[in-house]
């Protein structure tokens, strides 16, 4: 095993940064052979993958030419078709240029933080938020900076991103629909938004770029309109992954994209650097049979008529039993406050009773708890009395 003095000194800030969630994961192991488990945790799928994803997989398994698994760059089709996609479904003009492909957005991201940012840049974070921001941004020597999104509403809370900005601030993320709240934010506070960076990167004469991850982006509810930052603030980079939406985390398929609205001087320094730094970081593509995929994977979506019903039957149950619990506008998860204030305890009583949720310690708030919508309808059913009577015992 490596000593402490051998794990780099970025390596062990981003293992510090995700303590909480690796100390999760080791929790998990308990429900390995157990056969009564009820798992409500990762957005993982609990049933078949989707039949047009399995399509468009095997239709390109097979190879059709010498070159059929030769390297993989940003090829010309799928970005075709992704620049497509995009402009019409952010009504931006996307070029193909402006698209680079990546390996989820996990990819996507590595990419913009590498693309834009230096070491000892700060980047701003709504929290509650995603658990991997922190370690990724250790690992290429940035600085995560908290900053708290609106009680109750999870609002973005532009008094306290202005508090958070100094002159080392390189990015704001903005997660919409956001992880684990489920808040889609409207127009308004992105226009908001970008005038507070407008102002503070003329105030620090160094741009502020806007990073919006948007995996999400396609899962949302009752109608609930999406806007994309791109479309407000020219500065921002859109990553996107087709895991979420297709429910297949494990096939790994996304891009990173410039926002049209981008000036042409940055816009052509930045869609230059995109090949060489996926390169530099180590081949960043997604694999040839993904790539090939994407023209058929456009229009395949896990069934948001059943999410919109797992959700409305939790929601309704737990708020019954007592819960405080936020309606979700998008992704395929709930936010609550865990009965009693302590997530940990919660967490483990219901974990007695063989139902498995994740504590909102993995997003700064010891106090919340989160549900993945990912699990089928069955197992919410039986996994509710539990809910009911774990609230009962906490509260009381
Ligand atoms: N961003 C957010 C907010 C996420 O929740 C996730 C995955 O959970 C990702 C990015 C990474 O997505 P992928 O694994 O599809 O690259």
């Amino acid at each position: 095993a490596l000593t402490r003095t051998e794990v780099s000194t970025r390596a062990r800030a981003a293992v510090g940064e995700i303590e909480a969630v690796t100390a999760f994961f080791a929790s998990l192991r308990e429900m390995e052979g157990r056969d009564d488990v009820l798992d409500l945790t990762f957005g993982n799928p609990h049933e078949m993958p989707l039949d047009g994803l399995v399509r468009a997989i095997t239709a390109h398994v097979v190879p059709q030419t010498v070159d059929w698994f030769a390297y993989k760059a940003n090829e010309n089709e799928p970005r075709e078709v992704i620049a497509a996609a995009l402009s019409s479904e952010l009504g931006l003009g996307f070029a193909p240029e402006d698209v680079a492909l990546t390996q989820g957005a996990f990819g996507a991201i590595a990419l913009a933080l590498r693309l834009v940012g230096d070491a000892g840049d700060e980047v701003i974070l709504p929290t509650p938020g995603w658990f991997c921001y922190a370690p990724m941004l250790r690992l290429v020597d940035m600085v995560p900076v908290k900053a708290p999104l609106a009680p109750e509403t999870y609002d973005l809370d532009l008094a306290a991103v202005e508090r958070a900005i100094t002159p080392r601030t390189r990015f704001v993320v903005v997660n919409s629909p956001a992880n684990p709240t489920g808040r889609v934010y409207p127009r308004e506070q992105l226009d908001a938004l970008a005038d507070l960076l407008e102002a503070a990167s003329a105030r620090n004469r160094r741009r502020i770029w806007l990073l919006s991850d948007e995996p999400y982006r396609r899962i949302r509810f009752d109608g609930v309109p999406f806007v994309s930052p791109a479309a407000c603030y020219p500065w921002t980079l859109v990553d996107y992954s087709y895991g979420k939406v297709l429910l297949a985390p494990g096939q790994r398929l996304g891009y990173l994209a410039l926002s049209p609205l981008l000036p042409v001087p940055e816009r052509e320094a930045l869609r230059e650097a995109l090949m060489p730094v996926q390169l530099a970081m180590g081949w960043g593509f997604p694999d040839a049979i993904m790539q090939y995929a994407v023209a058929d994977l456009e229009d395949v979506s896990i069934d948001l008529g059943e999410l919109t019903r797992k959700r409305d039957r939790m929601l309704g149950a737990l708020r019954s039993s007592g819960y405080r619990i936020g309606r979700p506008e998008g992704t395929f998860y709930l936010w609550g406050d865990a009965p009693g204030g302590d997530a940990a305890r919660f967490v483990a009583a219901l974990a007695e009773r063989g139902v498995y949720v994740m504590p909102g310690t993995l997003f700064d708030r010891p106090e919340h708890f989160r549900i993945s919508l990912t699990a089928t309808m069955d197992t919410i059913e039986r996994a509710l009395p539990a809910f009911d009577d774990v609230a009962a015992r906490l509260v009381t």
